[in-house]
């Protein structure tokens, strides 16, 4: 994944209710997703409803070897996740490291885009 990535704004988990608070949490879950089998136990588990469900890599197959993604906006760091995965895949790391960790471990982003390309940007302001 590369290192640059914004919240997807046309997601539908863009809609649900923001994390409340003013502080950001002190921790929060990131998925290794090579390890996850996507039986969607944590997404049950979760307080805010911040795990998403992410298409397999075969487009063709989405519903093939589906994986979890966590929404590092919403997670409010309840560790409900990382105890609960029967695969042990989720971690939860200090706040500014789970940004590296999440670029380092997830294979596939809903929540997470590539900016748009500079030019398009331009033409998006100029609109
Ligand atoms: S740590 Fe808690 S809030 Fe964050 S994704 Fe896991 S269950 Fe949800
Ligand atoms: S509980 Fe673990 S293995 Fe199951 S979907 Fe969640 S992260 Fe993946």
């Amino acid at each position: 994944m590369s290192d640059i990535k914004i919240e997807d704004k046309n997601h539908s988990a863009r809609f649900k209710p923001v994390r409340k608070g003013k502080k950001p949490p002190k921790l929060l879950a990131v998925v290794h997703q090579s390890g996850c089998t996507g039986c969607e136990v944590c997404i049950a588990g979760c307080p805010v409803d911040s795990i998403e469900l992410v298409p397999g890599p075969d487009p063709l197959n989405p519903g093939y070897q589906q994986m979890v993604e966590i929404d590092l906006a919403r997670c409010i760091g309840c560790q409900n996740c990382s105890q609960d995965c029967p695969w042990e895949t989720i971690s939860m790391y200090q706040h500014d490291d789970a940004f590296i960790a999440w670029g380092n471990e997830t294979l596939a982003s809903k929540l997470y885009i590539d900016p748009p390309p500079v030019e398009e940007k331009k033409d998006e302001e100029i609109a």
